[in-house]
């Protein structure tokens, strides 16, 4: 089974991702996440990568491709949950190739919708996990983190996203609308496509995955 999260920023993939990794024994690509890996290295790649992050705008297709590349050759015939790619057409015909290539497809796309003006105030609240990557909101009750600044589930610190922050915000939306959200229309064609709302709990988004994964009987 593979799946693609499709989402603008802050509509909670990663959040999602988490969940379905662990319920569905997936293996979980975030380009983002990788992304954020090189950009803490000191070296001229590292700083470009943070740059750009900061920025918000999208990492050349060819970077993306390379740790496309790297991951699926790590993650042979196995279960594929892609968080945050494809992120424009091109990176979706890539994928698909490779897929074909293992006479592989994908099974769902599951665009989590929520509308701007609550991703907005989502972005600014977010806090991250540093030792294990689990993810918190301050500004949303129910993901609050029991004791400030610290992770429920390892103890390890939490930090804010550089990219988490109003401007970088309208950058990232921006490239939304621009390059990402022509995959709606071309997931739809394939009759691939799964419209969420995601503006609910984690909980109830969480249900409703399940249970259109589990009526299609894929696994
Ligand atoms: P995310 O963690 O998915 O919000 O991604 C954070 C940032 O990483 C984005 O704003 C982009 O700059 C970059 N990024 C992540 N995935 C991709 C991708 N598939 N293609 C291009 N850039 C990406």
């Amino acid at each position: 089974m593979n799946i693609i999260l499709l989402a603008p920023p802050a509509a909670g993939k990663g959040t999602q991702a988490e969940l379905l990794e662990k319920k569905y024994h997936l293996h979980h690509l975030s380009t983002g996440d990788l992304l954020r890996k090189s950009a803490s290295r000191e070296d001229d790649f590292g700083k470009k990568i943070k740059n750009i992050l900061e920025n918000g705008v999208l990492v050349s297709d060819e970077i993306i491709f390379q740790l496309l590349d790297n991951f699926m050759e790590e993650n042979k015939n196995k279960n594929l949950l892609f968080d945050g790619f494809p992120r424009n057409i091109h990176q979706a015909k890539h994928l698909e190739k490779i897929l074909n290539k293992k006479n592989d497809k994908l099974n769902f796309v599951f665009l989590l919708e929520v509308e701007k003006e609550i991703l907005k105030k989502r972005i600014t609240g977010r806090r991250c996990c540093k030792q294990c990557g689990s993810l918190y909101n301050i500004n949303i009750e129910s993901l609050k983190p029991k004791i400030e600044s610290i992770c429920d589930q390892c103890g390890g610190n939490l930090f804010q996203r550089s990219d988490d922050n109003e401007q970088s915000f309208e950058t990232r939306y921006e490239e939304y609308l621009d390059k990402t959200s022509a995959l709606i229309d071309y997931y739809q064609k394939k009759q691939l496509l799964y419209h969420i709302q995601a503006d609910k709990s984690k909980e109830d988004v969480f249900q409703e995955l399940s249970e259109i994964i589990e009526k299609e009987r894929v696994l």
